[in-house]
């Protein structure tokens, strides 16, 4: 049966980023909020890390996820949620498709925030090729058995990748009494801050570096891995494999809807606001910039649900203006926000973050009409945050429907 709900805010996503969206519109008095969410329990990834990685920039101390949750979410007792409803599908003029425990129902929001999150690139996209036995994961499956069903997959696995979430990985395998027998990092250093190094020496695991796993062995458990690095081709005895990071934005739902998106990343555009290309939508959290610390997605949450709050105590319309799109160069991985909205003859002075895909060391630049607006020297590393701030876009006139609008690049070298 179809059936309708109707809400001011519907947001999609109970971690981080959604919850500050919720805390930030009940502060601003808008009762009619529904958080759907397809888990059991709000909270997202911090649900499932149970080490003090959160709380430092919202609460000045580092805490657990768990704790984390519980108190971002004392924050906002009076918002609805609905739990164990995936949404299905994004529609124009504030249009939901959802299926829960009643069934599949249609919900129609003044305004909706998709907080979907990001996860973890697994095996079959990496192009690992092998056998298929048990034991082959990423570091988010990892910390939901370990810390959420209290079992411990495997005892001696391998760690592809150097990320921070990699680290993570090296210290949810010691809650549960295991120690990676090796990470494997394509590149000659590690992704993560260089003292990390100093965690999986403290754990006796040693990191081989310009690497890559070309191939996984074992008939129903994983048995071995192979490597080919700057020796050449070996073997690794291990019982699992763990592919940590290269996270990807949960965006199922933006790629088959009609937003615009990035077209090289194909993540949701968004304006300074959050605000993607349908005034009536937000898009905010590690769905927009994957993978940002949980705090930041927060602390966005509550800046995007305070503009959306704004917004619909008014009756003009806060978002008017053009969406322009900023394109940018295939080595950056993803811009926030990818595009401005700007009215004729005004000129907008904002912050843009970026990642890039591999180090890179020199002038980003970024142009209106090729004319340069900004320019900085920066050290790039993958999944490192850049900041570009204060960049000034120039006013134009784009008010004649002739008239086209500005065309705006961020550029490396
Ligand atoms: C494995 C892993 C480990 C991490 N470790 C850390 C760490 O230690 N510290 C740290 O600061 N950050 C960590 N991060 C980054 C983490 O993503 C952020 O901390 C934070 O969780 C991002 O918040 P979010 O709200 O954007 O997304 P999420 O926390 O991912 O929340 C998204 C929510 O949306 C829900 N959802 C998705 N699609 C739908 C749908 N269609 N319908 C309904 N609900 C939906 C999901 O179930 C989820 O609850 C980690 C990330 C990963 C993947």
């Amino acid at each position: 049966m179809t059936d309708n709900i109707y809400c001011d805010v519907a947001i999609v996503g109970a971690g981080p980023a959604g919850i500050g969206a919720a805390v930030a519109l009940d502060k601003a008095g808008i009762k009619d909020v529904v958080v759907f969410e397809r888990e059991p329990r709000a909270g997202g990834i911090p649900r499932h890390i149970h080490h003090p990685t959160f709380g430092l920039l919202v609460f000045k101390r580092p805490m657990a996820g768990p704790r984390f949750i519980e108190k971002i979410l004392a924050r906002c007792q009076d918002v609805r949620f609905e739990f164990e409803t995936s949404v299905m599908g994004i529609k124009p003029d504030g249009v939901l498709e959802i299926v829960g425990p009643e069934g599949i129902k249609t919900v129609r929001a003044r305004h909706i925030i998709l907080a979907t999150g990001a996860r973890e690139k697994p095996r079959h996209p990496r192009l690992v090729s092998g056998l298929r036995p048990q034991g082959i994961m990423t570091t988010g499956t990892l910390q939901k058995l370990v810390y959420g069903e209290n079992l411990t997959p495997f005892e001696r696995p391998v760690i592809v990748g150097s990320e921070l979430v990699s680290f993570s990985a090296l210290a949810t395998l010691r809650s549960a009494g295991a120690k990676a027998v090796a990470m494997i990092e394509q590149n000659p250093r590690i992704t993560a801050y260089r003292p990390a190094i100093g965690f999986s020496a403290l754990m006796g695991t040693p990191i081989h570096y310009n690497s890559k796993i070309v191939d996984i062995g074992g008939k129903d458990q994983v048995e071995f891995v192979s490597l080919d690095g700057p020796k050449g081709k070996r073997r690794i005895d291990c019982d699992g494999v763990i592919f940590s990071g290269d996270f990807v934005g949960e965006t199922a739902l933006t790629r088959t809807s009609h937003l615009a998106n990035d077209g090289v990343s194909q993540l949701p555009l968004v304006d300074a606001n959050w605000v993607s290309s349908d005034e009536n939508i937000s898009v905010i959290g590690n769905c927009v910039h994957p993978a940002d610390m949980g705090d930041q997605c927060y602390l966005e949450g509550l800046e995007a649900g305070a503009h959306v709050g704004e917004k619909l105590g008014e009756t003009s319309g806060a978002n008017k203006g053009a969406f322009i799109s900023i394109s940018h160069d295939t080595r950056i991985k993803m811009l926030a926000p990818g595009a401005l909205r700007m009215k004729s003859g005004q000129s907008v002075r904002l912050d843009i973050s970026l990642h890039v895909l591999s180090p890179f060391t020199g002038r980003i630049v970024v142009l209106q009409d090729g004319e340069v607006i900004y320019k900085e020297y920066q050290r790039c590393q993958p999944a490192r945050r850049i900041v570009l701030r204060g960049v000034k876009f120039q006013q134009a006139g784009f008010e004649q429907e002739s008239s086209p609008l500005p065309v705006i690049e961020v550029k490396l070298g």
